[in-house]
């Protein structure tokens, strides 16, 4: 099996106590199903003061948060009762990966850091080299490859060199991704995904035409945004302020790095449903949201709020998969029109 992560991956480490913002609070823990078995059949105390925390709802056991939203099992040193007392092996699933988003696509094992959680968006911004995503080789037998996967990693790769072509403008070569994105979409809608290598090793910047007038994505951005579900009351307040928000605050080269942070992630799920254009333009459009609440917010936190809020929800993201989908506003003319074509 192959597997592919960030160039920082290697270097990331928990904070534990001493995370600004940890996981354990402001989330209920979803605990898979084998854990909580465990949990149930636990004698002694602690067993019991499991069992009193583990709720079930939708078919799902979790442990609801304190009245201070934090998860029950974190003491007050800011460190795991379950971990301290069972071991790491003990905790639950999400607890073990967190921050590790895990994709398996048949021999092709995939693994990126959710810049949700401060260190892994510290890693993500401490360089401003174009990142790199580096593979290594396992002996694990993987399931048999779908028949999009070797087309569609080769129009990811494109669109990293693409991306991180720095001999253009930024916003440039966002436009370009989109130009060449609708290009690979047409093929995959023909259900002509073979020719997919040919396209990205013949593609050549195309002359772009100027888009009608028109305000953009912003600040409609904001009120899509704001439509979704909300989690915490700092990003409420952001989007309260999202007008305010103004581009060009954040260094080219790491919004170059947020950029491909998103596109690695999120572009080869069009082998679930087809839908490559919709996830450029998620990318993009994070990109673009991110860089413009970096006007009201440290670079940092305003990628560290984006991504808690939008990546570890699957109906947020689903949402505005359909949004640029349906929303004239945050159509493809929309992009052009904020990237100044
Ligand atoms: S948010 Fe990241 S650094 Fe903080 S406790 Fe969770 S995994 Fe560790």
């Amino acid at each position: 099996m192959v597997l592919r992560k960030p160039d920082y991956f290697g270097h990331f480490h928990c904070l534990a106590g001493a995370c600004p913002h940890s996981c354990c609070e402001g989330w209920e823990v979803v605990v898979d199903g084998p854990t909580a078995d465990y949990y149930r059949s636990l004698p002694g105390p602690l067993g019991d003061r499991l069992r009193t925390a583990l709720q079930t709802g939708d078919g799902e056991d979790y442990f609801a948060l304190t009245d201070t939203l934090r998860c029950p099992f974190w003491d007050t040193d800011g460190l795991c009762a379950i971990h301290r007392l069972l071991g790491p092996e003990c905790t639950s699933e999400v607890c073990r990966s967190h921050p590790r988003f895990i994709e398996d696509y048949g021999s092709v094992r995939e693994t990126s850091l959710c810049a949700s959680c401060p260190e892994a968006c510290r890693l993500l911004l401490a360089s401003s080299t174009p990142l790199t995503f580096p593979l290594t080789q396992t002996d694990e037998e993987g399931e048999p490859a779908d028949p999009w996967l070797l087309p569609l990693l080769a129009v990811r790769a494109k669109s990293l060199e693409i991306l991180e072509d720095r001999s253009c403008r930024l916003y440039s070569r966002f436009a370009e991704l989109l130009v060449f994105t609708n290009a690979a979409q047409s093929l995959l809608d023909e259900e002509a995904a073979d020719r997919l290598p040919d396209l990205c090793s013949t593609w050549t910047t195309p002359a772009v035409c100027t888009p009608p007038a028109g305000d953009g994505l912003f600040p409609h951005g904001w009120e899509v945004l704001s439509g979704l579900e909300i989690l915490g009351s700092d990003w409420r307040t952001l989007l309260l302020r999202g007008k305010e928000a103004v581009p060009g605050t954040v260094p080219a080269p790491l919004l170059e790095r947020i950029a491909a942070y998103f596109l690695f992630r999120y572009e080869l799920k069009a082998i679930n449903d087809g839908d490559l254009l919709g996830r450029m333009q998620f990318v993009l459009f994070s990109a673009l949201t991110v860089e413009r609440a970096a006007s009201l917010l440290p670079l940092p936190e305003a990628l560290r709020l984006y991504c808690r809020e939008i990546e570890h929800d699957a109906e947020n993201l689903d949402a505005l998969l359909w949004a640029f989908r349906s929303d004239p506003v945050l159509s493809a003319f929309s992009f052009f029109q904020t990237l100044e074509i």
